[in-house]
């Protein structure tokens, strides 16, 4: 299952950062074309770090959706499926230039 993957490295991550101080909150920035569900990037979080140091911590998520930019006509086109197509003139030469995020924006570590 993709999102447990997903969800275990930003686990491994957040233990690299924090050194040892556990974190309430995370947050992260995923992008459209990581094809990641959100309910279920949120449930696999709670598995990963159930019975861990990070349990109890929550994930809030970021979405970021997919924009194509097109090298013909120069529209860009928010994409609804993860093909790469120009919304405006149906050419397949376009450039993402969002969508690809999967970045650790920032946690909160709790005051102890
Ligand atoms: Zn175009």
């Amino acid at each position: 299952m993709h999102e447990l993957a997903v969800c275990e490295a930003i686990a491994d991550t957040v233990r690299d950062r924090a050194s040892g101080r556990i974190p309430a909150r995370v947050q992260v920035r995923i992008g459209y074309m990581r094809q990641v569900v959100p309910e279920s990037l949120v449930f696999s979080w709670e598995m990963v770090t159930a019975g861990t140091d990070l349990e109890g911590c929550l994930l809030d998520v970021d979405y970021v959706p997919a924009v194509a930019a097109c090298r013909i006509c120069g529209e860009q086109t928010t994409l609804e499926t993860p093909i790469l197509l120009c919304g405006a003139c149906d050419s397949a030469d376009v450039e993402l230039i969002s969508g690809e995020e999967f970045q650790l924006k920032s946690f909160d570590v709790a005051d102890v």
